[in-house]
């Protein structure tokens, strides 16, 4: 789905951020705790972490997890991919 039809984004506390604080060009501890303090504030934080670990974001902060805590969110330790068939 195109970002521009994702009609809870309107209501993101995020809107009026620096968008440079979500999706850094050289992200750091601090600019990530900035950001997930935003996504703390947010109404629509719920929406927007599932938005972001079913559609596989792969970067920027979504939902107040970095793109890291979302790949151990989707694939935990231990995972594997299925083996094909
Ligand atoms: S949870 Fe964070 S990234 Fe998502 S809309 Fe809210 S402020 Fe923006």
């Amino acid at each position: 789905m195109p970002l521009g039809e994702i009609t809870w984004l309107r209501r993101g506390a995020c809107r009026s951020s620096d968008p440079e604080l979500f999706f850094p060009l050289a992200p750091s501890a601090v600019q990530e705790a900035r950001a997930k303090a935003v996504c703390a504030t947010c109404q629509v934080l719920t929406e927007c972490r599932a938005y972001a670990l079913t559609a596989g974001e792969a970067e920027g902060i979504w939902g107040g997890l970095t793109p890291q805590e979302r790949r151990r969110t989707r694939f935990p330790a231990g995972w594997r991919s299925p083996a094909p068939t």
